[in-house]
């Protein structure tokens, strides 16, 4: 489990922007403490009893196929030396080189990352993207870093991985606490170790190295994009809607502005220290404003402060988790109001609550399809950095929003097939296809 600072808001901007913010007295506690990698596996089984995978091909997929773990000394400011923990995992290679972001918190663990790993592998799998899953992280509060600190952990990071990843064979991005910059010194670091420039080692880069336009609000945009389709599917008119927003990053803040942009209402939105909330609609370049100047979206004038286990809770149709896991559960499951609940964040909800929030009528989009667009636009970086040719930002959201499109369609016509909630079905797509890959390829030797 992990509690994050805040860092999303200032994605891509100069690290050296980065304040030195003390975790904050009593920092909200995701509610369950199981690790996440358990979460995951149950959620695996029940796509595969649904579809009577057999039990060679469960004991393939239940396990992550590659795993490193580095312990790597750091270099710090003042001349001391600090060891760090970090992990590559890559889940199955089966339909492609893996894909997945690296996470930078204090409290990374290798079942999380495991987890993610795995869970890259099916989101890839839904959208229908050349690649298996992976995830990276490293176990360090970065608002504890200097910005050469930052870069020293960065590049010593990279290097120690550098044998696991690669264009054609391991693809990073990135994840909660790291941004372009970030991205720019890894492929700057793979770049000098093989000796000419890589731009397709990683995605999520700033613009000027090959990143895609439209990479940035592609997480949010697929996420609203997904909630879209939800509403026709439901008959809901968007524009007569309630939204919460839980996290307020890179990929919630985007979805909160996209869905005001639309008409809803944004009643709403947290970060790590808490939230504000206005039933008559917050100001979103005023809750901007405020947090540029104070680092977090409490005491915001124009809202009363919540917890935000209360932001989950409030009278909406659309709640969209965009922060980490573990934040709905059997517990508060029972009282969301909303209609549509929209997974930006990866594994906001426990195995017990889907099936609460099935029984109450709520219509969840899972989060390897509802924040699916991240990876697809990074797809798209990548292709375009093998083409080295650049897509206009139009053409991204065009393209992306077909492969949402569709995705969203087939998830719900298979869910409506089974009988099954949206997360079932997607896994049940997901892991049928990645056992079709393993199937006809074979076993060598
Ligand atoms: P980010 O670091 O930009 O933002 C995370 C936000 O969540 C921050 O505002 C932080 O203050 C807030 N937060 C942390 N703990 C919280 C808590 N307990 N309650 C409320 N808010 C809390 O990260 P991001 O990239 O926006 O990622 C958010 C989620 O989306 C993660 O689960 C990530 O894995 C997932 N995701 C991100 C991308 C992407 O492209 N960025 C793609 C797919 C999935």
């Amino acid at each position: 489990m992990i509690v994050t600072d805040d860092i999303g808001a200032r994605r891509g901007a100069n690290v050296d922007t980065v304040d030195r913010v003390q975790m904050p007295s009593g920092p909200v506690q995701p509610t369950a403490q199981r690790d996440l990698f358990d979460t995951a596996i149950e959620q695996f089984h029940i796509a595969a009893d649904v579809i009577g995978l057999d039990d060679d091909m469960r004991r393939i997929l239940e396990v992550c196929q590659t795993e490193l773990t580095v312990n790597f000394p750091v270099e710090m400011d003042d001349g001391s030396v600090q060891v760090f923990t970090g992990h590559r995992i890559q889940h199955n290679n089966g339909p492609g080189p893996t894909k997945g972001g690296i996470r930078y918190h204090q409290d990374v663990t290798i079942g999380e990352v495991r987890a993610l790993a795995m869970w890259m592998t099916w989101k890839c799998a839904v959208v229908g993207l050349p690649f298996g899953g992976a995830k990276g992280g490293v176990r360090v509060n970065p608002k504890l870093l200097s910005q050469s600190e930052l870069q020293n952990l960065t590049r010593r990071y990279t290097a120690e991985i550098s044998s696991m990843i690669g264009p054609t064979r391991d693809i990073p991005a990135p994840d909660v606490n790291t941004n372009p910059q970030i991205m720019a010194w890894l492929m700057d670091t793979y770049s000098m170790q093989v000796g000419y420039s890589v731009p397709g080692v990683t995605t999520g880069k700033p613009l000027v190295l090959g990143g895609s336009a439209g990479r940035n609000e592609a997480t949010g945009r697929g996420c609203v994009f997904a909630i879209e389709s939800a509403a026709k599917a439901l008959d809901l008119d968007l524009s007569s809607t309630r939204t919460a927003v839980q996290g307020f990053g890179n990929a919630g803040s985007i979805a909160a502005g996209l869905m005001a942009d639309g008409g809803s209402r944004v009643v709403a939105v947290s970060d790590s220290r808490g939230g504000t909330a206005n039933p008559a609609g917050l100001d979103l370049a005023a809750v901007h404003e405020h947090k540029r100047r104070t680092g977090s979206v409490i005491g915001f004038a124009g809202g009363e402060d919540i917890s935000n286990r209360e932001v989950l809770e409030v009278p909406c149709e659309v709640l969209i988790p965009a922060a980490l896991e573990n934040q709905i559960d059997a517990d508060n499951a029972t009282r969301i109001q909303a209609r549509i609940v929209a997974e930006a964040a990866n594994g906001p909800t426990s195995p017990g609550a889907d099936d609460i929030l099935y029984d109450r009528g709520i219509f969840v989009i899972p989060d390897i399809l509802a924040n699916a667009g991240g990876v697809t636009v990074s797809y798209f970086e990548w292709v375009q950095a093998i083409q080295a040719f650049p897509w206009t930002e139009s053409d991204v959201n065009t393209r992306m929003r077909e492969i949402m499109d569709r995705a969203f369609a087939g998830v719900h016509e298979t869910a409506t097939t089974h009988g099954t909630h949206m997360r079932t079905a997607a896994l049940v797509r997901a892991i049928g296809r990645v056992a079709e890959f393993t199937r006809v390829r074979g076993i060598f030797p």
